[in-house]
Order: structure tokens, then C-alpha cells, then sequence
């Protein structure tokens, strides 16, 4: 049977609100770290957003036994050759902060002529008894070099999907994960999981 409630592998507060705003729909709960058993920082050790994604999927799923889901994501920056890619969240270093990684992230792409472009990854897992699925969903867009915008999070107020003339930090949340990376792997992954039960 489909399950009622899912535990998201997640500690990040934004990603974990807006994982609840796809799934409230459907009647499905998820739950956060926080709503569990305190569990340590799982070390991402893989090379691909999907690798890490099952890293932190597996570990929370071997501890509680429960349905899991989990997710990694960043931002690939063409001119940048990828980067910050796997290493969005501690971009700047281990005392990462969202406004030290923007800032770093400003400088690097200093010496290059606009437009900066750049991709959301999201890679979603799902981890049941003798289930295990996994979907990406992509954004392509551009960095600028002013911040607009207060929702979302991490990079969002420098980033403009394409088609827009506004940053994903200035689109309302319903909106963002219609678009976002986030979104499309998170729906198709909900899609995939229907066809299990
Ligand atoms: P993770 O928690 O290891 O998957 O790292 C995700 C990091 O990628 C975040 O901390 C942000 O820096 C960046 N990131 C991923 N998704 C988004 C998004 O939707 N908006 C802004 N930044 C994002």
C-alpha cells in the first residue's frame, strides 16, 4: 500500500517545506530530520548527485526502517566548469553559510562576461522494502549579479530560470516547484512510486 508518511532525508528547512508543499496535495506526510530520532551529518562521499542522494537515503532508511526519500541538488555553473555542482551547500568551506556561498560564487564569476549560465540538478531517491528508485529533473537559467527576492533559498535570489525576468527567490513557492528542479524529479519520482503499491 502506498505509504501515508515519508521520511525525507533532509535537514535543509527550505527544501524540506517545499517537499512538503508537493506531497500535501497527494495526502501524503513528510516528516524531516527534525521529526525524528536525532541522526548525525551523513558524510556525502559520492561523485554524482544520485550517489549522494542514495548515501543519505540509505543511511536514514537503515536506521529507522521506515519509507525514505532523499534528495541531493546544486547549481552546475557553466563557466565554472560545474562548479559548485556537489558542493553547493559547502561552497565556501565547512563554515559555509547561504551568503558566504553567494558571495564566493559572485567573485569566482567575476572575470566573466554575462550571461552566467547555470542549471538547477536535483536528483530524488526512494528507498522501501525491496524498492529503490531514483529520477533528476534539471532548470536551466542564468546568475546575476544583484539579489532580488526573499523566498526560497541558498542561490535563488541570484538566479533566473529561462523565460523569466525574475529570480527563483521572487517566484511564490507553488510557482518554484512547478518549474524547479526540485519539482520535476520529486513529481516524477511520486509518479513512479504510485506504480509500486
Ligand atoms: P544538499 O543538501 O547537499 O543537496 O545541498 C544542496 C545545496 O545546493 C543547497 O544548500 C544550496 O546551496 C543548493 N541548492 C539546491 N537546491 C537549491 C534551490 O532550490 N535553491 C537554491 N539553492 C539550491
Amino acid at each position: 500500500m502506498l505509504p501515508d508518511t515519508i521520511l525525507f532525508a533532509s535537514k535543509n528547512k527550505g527544501k524540506i517545506h517545499e517537499v512538503q508543499n508537493l506531497f500535501a496535495p497527494i495526502g501524503i506526510t513528510i516528516l524531516g530530520l527534525y521529526d525524528v530520532e536525532e541522526i548525525a551529518d551523513i558524510e556525502e562521499t559520492g561523485s554524482t548527485f544520485e550517489e549522494n542522494a542514495f548515501i543519505k537515503a540509505a543511511e536514514v532508511r537503515k536506521i529507522t526502517g521506515l519509507p525514505v526519500m532523499g534528495d541531493d541538488s546544486g547549481l552546475v555553473v557553466e563557466q565554472l566548469n560545474g562548479a559548485p555542482g556537489i558542493h553547493s551547500a559547502r561552497f565556501s568551506g565547512l563554515d559555509a553559510t547561504e551568503a558566504l556561498n553567494n558571495s564566493k560564487l559572485l567573485n569566482a564569476l567575476s572575470g566573466f562576461p554575462e550571461p552566467h549560465k547555470a542549471k538547477y540538478v536535483c536528483a530524488a531517491v526512494y528507498l522501501d522494502a525491496g524498492h529503490s528508485l531514483c529520477t533528476i529533473g534539471e532548470v536551466h537559467g542564468k546568475i546575476v549579479n544583484t539579489a532580488k527576492g526573499t523566498g526560497g533559498f541558498g542561490y535563488d535570489p541570484y538566479f533566473i530560470p529561462d523565460g523569466y525576468q525574475i529570480t527563483m527567490a521572487e517566484l511564490p513557492l507553488s510557482e518554484k516547484n512547478i518549474i524547479s528542479h526540485r519539482g520535476i524529479a520529486f513529481r516524477e519520482l511520486y509518479e513512479k512510486i504510485k506504480q509500486l503499491y
